[in-house]
């Protein structure tokens, strides 16, 4: 989703077609989204386009891609990684069960890439999900586009000279969510635990709390150091600073929250205090509005 501070109404028409977004995005024009290929280290790169950043891991062993955004895309993912790599894409490794990072399972299943994720990804995409925030409801996925390899804590790949290591985070975006940390490059795909100039979604209706995305960034802090580039599940390639901006707003925001709480103050009470207002302009433009993410970590809390 993209644009600028919009009117209420506008704002239901954003707030429907990103459901709509996380869903199926069928209704998104598709044919003017350019793939655009960002070199992070070598045979490491970050895709972007609509929905989640993609990771691939090129090399001789194949292609390792994290995540696939929506499935109009899926033919220009394909021809970006051919323009990286002749070889074959063997695994898909999705990163949480969100529509704009699982939305070409199903042509990549088809097409026989072994698509793994945290056991509760496969869980949430065989049912019918709701997404409580957009009162909008997701179908289950066809049985094809669902990972045939799960895991519960953590899964190693060695792959193209690398140890690529995949672990569960606690419920912080959603209950699936996966970091993968590409040890030898020093590069992290954090999901949707991190997002940059955009406030994050938090999922929650499927496990998901403010309190865990905060964990999650001190977590991801004490894993990175400064020359670790991170691939944010939305947003520009991030770095330790980044990421200690992230956590800081997090914080910033949620004990605001709480303390207009304690003060007896109903959420929109402390809507009026603007909670969120030096983080506006470079945060909350572009997704949610300061104004929608007050209201999402209230709900988290209460
Ligand atoms: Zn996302
Ligand atoms: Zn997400």
């Amino acid at each position: 989703m993209t644009g600028s501070r919009l009117g209420v109404t506008h704002s239901v028409v954003l707030i429907l077609a990103f459901s709509a977004g996380l869903a199926h995005a069928q209704e998104e024009d598709f044919e003017s989204v350019e793939i655009g290929t960002i070199e992070v280290a070598q045979g490491l790169y970050m895709l972007t386009g609509s929905g989640g950043n993609i990771g691939v891991s090129a090399g001789e062993d194949g292609v390792f891609l994290i995540d696939d955004q929506y499935a109009p895309l899926t033919e220009k993912i394909k021809q970006a990684v051919a323009e990286i790599s002749p070889e074959p894409i063997r695994f898909l490794l999705n990163t949480h069960w969100h529509g704009d990072h699982t939305g070409g399972n199903e042509n990549l299943g088809e097409a026989g890439v072994v698509i793994v994720a945290h056991e509760n990804v496969r869980a949430r995409m065989s049912t019918e999900q709701l997404l409580e925030f957009f009162g909008s409801r997701v179908p289950p996925s066809p049985h094809v586009a669902l990972p045939v390899v799960t895991f519960s804590e953590a899964v190693t790949f060695y792959f193209n000279g690398e140890q690529i290591h995949v672990a569960h985070f606690p419920p912080a975006h959603t209950d699936g969510d996966s970091v993968i940390h590409f040890r030898q490059a020093n590069v992290i795909h954090t999901g949707d635990l991190f997002t940059y100039q955009q406030y994050p979604f938090i999922d929650v209706a499927a496990g998901g709390s403010i309190e865990g995305m905060i964990a999650g960034a001190k977590r991801l802090l004490s894993i990175v150091n400064e020359d670790t580039q991170l691939i944010p599940g939305h947003g520009p390639l991030g770095n330790r600073s980044r990421l200690q901006e992230f956590h800081d707003l997090l914080v910033t925001i949620r004990d605001r929250i709480v303390a207009g709480v304690e003060l007896g103050q109903s959420v929109d009470e402390i809507v009026q205090t603007e909670p969120a207002r030096e983080f506006d302009s470079k945060w909350g433009q572009k997704f949610l509005s300061s104004e929608q993410f007050v209201r999402l970590v209230h709900a988290s809390l209460y």
